[in-house]
């Protein structure tokens, strides 16, 4: 049984990647200006670290981001995973989106910004440019109509369960303590203060909380007396009345078993991660039969054991089955349709993978996501002594945000952060839309 201390300065709540990299963080705070250490910091897990969405993800890490505050959130993770790479797993491969005229301006602002803050991309325009740049990385390229294609050279993938255990080394090294099987069951507050994390094994006084539950969300945030439903103010003015908090989508990932060694650029070297959102008749690679001729999208990456990737998620609602994470989740396990448009996109993109629904594998590769209000981030202290990481699904790859929470925590701004505050919502201050076809982007 886990034995918990009395008290604790900070305790973390969650050990996914953002409550990991929070008390690492933190830990490194409070030792630089010398006011304590990572001993002053524990982190609560009820299941152990990885156990919830950053152990499954795919692990793509990009700046493809419409809005220039999630560009920002992304420029400063990717300087994190940079200088953390050997010991988090990171392969800076790069990522490319290629889209069609739909989203031919979203990409141009994104490029524009890019190279405004310094972040390595190219932009290639024009339908046969693009095709002829596609050929150029692989010989064996074959989608048309695609009229953008954004190159960043930064970026990738890291391995997700290798980069949790990556970011658990850096966190024991600082001495902070990491304990599994811990479940917060409730808090005690004195007024809007919370004075003690209670658990399954007993209760930890403390000063500071720092929650990152994924998508778990929903029940912390109901704990803390915080709002299931709000209104917003559209930019037009018009509030909104009564609009869900959390709503939930179901994220499908799969792979197909190929030799990995074989899936590399024309030069040899290993590939980017690929984006394609397309109008194209998407035809199964399976049956033949046009699955759908509107907008649709995937993305593919080389992995382990061949290539791994996924699709535009459903939407489930308000309530979803968060618990038990994965194998026993009804949402660890992809369903058939989701395999015929995966495959279906990666046979639309290149001749080597024609008749890859066979080479299908059945991995556990599913999830359930709580995204919020506008389906982007809430980075706040929600009470004075609460702050929350709810990441909108959007967050294995922002492994800065606990870089930029900690120095909140130590009493700093964080223009990064700022844009992500609850008020947003009730001050209208709501982040713009793209025309892409996933909740996040
Ligand atoms: C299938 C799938 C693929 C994805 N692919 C990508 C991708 O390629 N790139 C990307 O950037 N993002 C991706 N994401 C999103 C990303 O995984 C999440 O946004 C991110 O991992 C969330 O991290 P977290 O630390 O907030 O939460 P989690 O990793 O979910 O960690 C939360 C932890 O909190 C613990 N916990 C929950 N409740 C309690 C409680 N009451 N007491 C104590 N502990 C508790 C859980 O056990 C868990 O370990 C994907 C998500 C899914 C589902």
């Amino acid at each position: 049984m886990p034995v918990l201390p009395k008290s604790k300065k900070f305790v973390v709540i969650g050990a996914g990647m953002h409550g990991l990299s929070t008390a690492w963080h933190l830990a490194k705070e409070l030792k630089a200006r010398g006011i304590g250490s990572g001993e002053d910091i524990v982190v609560l897990d009820k299941t152990s670290p990885g156990a919830g969405a950053s152990g499954i993800a795919c692990g793509v890490i990009r700046n493809f981001y419409y809005q220039p505050a999630m560009g920002e959130v992304m420029r400063v993770s990717v300087e994190v995973w940079e200088e953390n790479a050997q010991d988090l797993h990171y392969h800076g491969v790069g990522y490319m989106a290629l889209v069609g005229p739909v989203q031919d301006s979203d990409l141009q602002s994104i490029y524009e910004r890019q190279q405004k803050s310094g972040y390595r991309s190219d932009l290639i325009c024009g339908e046969q440019q693009v095709y002829d740049y596609m050929r150029g990385l692989f010989p064996d390229w074959k989608a048309r109509s695609l009229t953008t294609c954004l190159h960043e050279k930064q970026g990738g993938f890291a391995f997700n369960i290798s980069s949790v255990l990556g970011l658990v080394r850096k966190v024991e090294s600082e001495g902070v303590s990491i304990l599994s099987g811990v479940e917060v069951t409730g808090f005690t507050r004195s007024g809007d203060t919370i004075t003690a994390v209670q658990t399954h094994h007993g209760t930890i006084e403390t000063g500071q909380i720092i929650i990152g539950v994924g998508p778990w969300i929903k029940g912390l945030w109901t704990m803390l007396g915080l709002p299931n439903t709000i209104d917003i103010r559209k930019p037009n003015c018009d509030v909104v009345k009564d609009w869900p908090m959390w709503t939930y989508w179901r994220l499908q990932e799969g792979e197909i078993r190929v030799n990995p060694a074989e899936y590399v650029t024309a030069d040899g070297a290993y590939p980017p991660v690929i984006h394609v959102d397309s109008t194209e008749p998407l035809i199964s690679d399976r049956t033949g039969q046009v699955i759908t001729d509107k907008l649709w999208g995937i993305y593919f990456k080389r992995d382990k054991r061949g290539v791994q990737g996924g699709a535009v998620p459903d939407n489930l609602g308000t309530d979803a089955q968060v618990d038990p994470y994965g194998p026993d989740s009804p949402y660890y396990t992809v369903n058939d349709d989701f395999i015929d448009y995966w495959t279906a996109g990666l046979a639309h993109c290149m001749d080597r993978f024609e008749g890859c629904s066979a080479a299908y594998h059945r991995a556990p590769s599913g999830g359930v996501g709580a995204f919020t209000a506008d389906s982007f981030p809430v980075f706040d202290r929600m009470l004075p002594n609460v702050y929350v990481i709810a990441d909108s699904n959007h967050g294995y790859k922002m492994i800065g945000v606990g870089k930029e929470v900690a120095r909140v925590l130590m009493g700093e701004h964080s223009s990064v952060l700022h844009p992500f505050r609850f008020a947003r919502f009730a001050e209208g201050d709501l982040h713009p839309v793209s025309n892409s076809p996933y909740p996040w982007s």
